[in-house]
């Protein structure tokens, strides 16, 4: 049922229009009149102005012709840099870029996917239900769409996001996030001179690091320090030093533990430090603790997953439960209430100008999805 060369068109189509964050807007309006083309109901949310994008989150909603919950079917418009100018290249059965660019399998195979999903339920007469197809914008940013979504615009309160590699996996587990960022501020002295006078900030944070457990905490939890900078010059004792690193965790108590004894430690060299010292000099510290995404976990034996299963198994197919060790905007939406799994199109060593995508997976992700669909039509309401 699937038309290869039509959904090999549809993807080189896709990933030649530029859709960097926040600059998502071409690309949104030709999707949109695609989707239009074939019957969609379309919205544009305002996320644009909250994100700074020249366009808002897409909505297309199909009603479908069987009386089943409506189902929510999701992926991002948005790429990475280097992705401006992208030329598609095909050969062997694989899509790469030219080498210069990321090629933006991530996430445009997977609306190509969902374009030719829709086209074989249209001439193929099948029943389907209702789809609301939310399609985001800056979700490489941090997910920004997605936290920025009008939900009011959908009435599906389970589905599927298509954002991920293994073409036979569903993810249910994604950890919660937290992004932490230190401002040590120390006290500007010349280094030759009179370096008494000063506090050196950068000394201070890596005394602060240094006690810090960092990487793999335990098998769901992880933390890193990813950022540092400060300093002006060298005979300059450093006044500003700025460290951001994030903690990721599956279990929400481990998460908050973890960033509180890395906040504790970057407090504590404070406090060490005034204790031999007098009250104004104490060196200052800024600590911003910032939510970055929350955890998914979806029961293996919620909807989502069961019917992921058995579409696959209606395929002679095996589809496992993954947990992922990043978040999506299914984390997002899973926090809204909306139960999301990630489906994988078979996107490979994204981020890079290495990227590449087999025609073959996507045809399996489009089998799979349109697998689903009829099983949802027949899911009732
Ligand atoms: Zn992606």
């Amino acid at each position: 049922m699937v038309n290869k060369d039509r959904l090999a068109e549809t993807f080189k189509f896709l990933v030649e229009i530029d859709s960097v964050s926040r600059k998502e807007g071409k690309f949104a309006e030709e999707i949109k009149k695609v989707l239009e083309s074939m019957g969609a109901k379309t919205a544009v949310d305002n996320a644009g102005e909250k994100t700074g994008s020249d366009t808002g989150n897409l909505v297309a909603k199909f009603k479908g012709n069987a009386s089943s919950p409506p189902l929510l079917i999701n992926a991002h418009m948005d790429t990475v840099q280097p992705g401006t100018g992208i030329k598609a290249v095909f050969k062997n059965g694989i899509f790469t870029s030219d080498g210069s660019t990321i090629l933006g399998a991530d996430d445009k195979c997977s609306i190509a996917v969902i374009l030719e999903t829709l086209r074989v339920l249209k001439e193929n007469e099948l029943r389907y239900g209702p789809i609301d197809l939310v399609l985001t914008i800056c979700e490489e940013i941090g997910l920004l769409g997605a936290k920025h979504f009008d939900s009011s615009l959908i009435d599906a309160k389970f589905g599927y996001a298509l954002d991920a590699t293994d073409v036979d996996g569903i993810i249910v587990r994604a950890p919660a996030a937290n992004r932490l960022e230190f401002k040590r501020h120390g006290k500007e002295a010349h280094a030759g001179a009179a370096p008494e006078k000063g506090i050196n900030a950068i000394l201070l944070a890596s005394k602060a690091i240094s006690g810090l457990e960092i990487g793999r905490i335990d098998r769901e939890t992880t933390c890193n320090i990813g950022i540092i900078e400060g300093g002006i010059a060298t005979n300059i004792v450093p006044n500003l030093v700025t460290v951001k690193g994030e903690v990721r965790s599956h279990d929400n108590e481990k998460l908050v533990k973890i960033t509180d004894d890395i906040v504790s430690s970057f407090k504590d060299v404070v406090e060490n430090f005034g204790k031999n010292d007098s009250k104004d000099d104490l060196p200052r510290l800024e600590v911003t603790v910032e939510k970055d995404f929350p955890a998914t976990d979806i029961p293996e034996d919620h909807q989502v997953v069961t019917m992921a299963v058995k579409a696959g198994k209606n395929l002679g197919r095996k589809i496992v439960c993954k947990t992922s060790g990043g978040g999506a905007d299914a984390n997002i939406f899973f926090e809204t209430g909306i139960i999301t799994g990630v489906l994988g199109t078979g996107m490979r060593d994204m981020h890079t100008v290495r990227e590449h995508v087999k025609l073959d997976d996507m045809v399996k992700a489009t089998e799979l999805l349109i697998e689903i669909i009829k099983l949802h039509a027949n899911s009732g309401r």
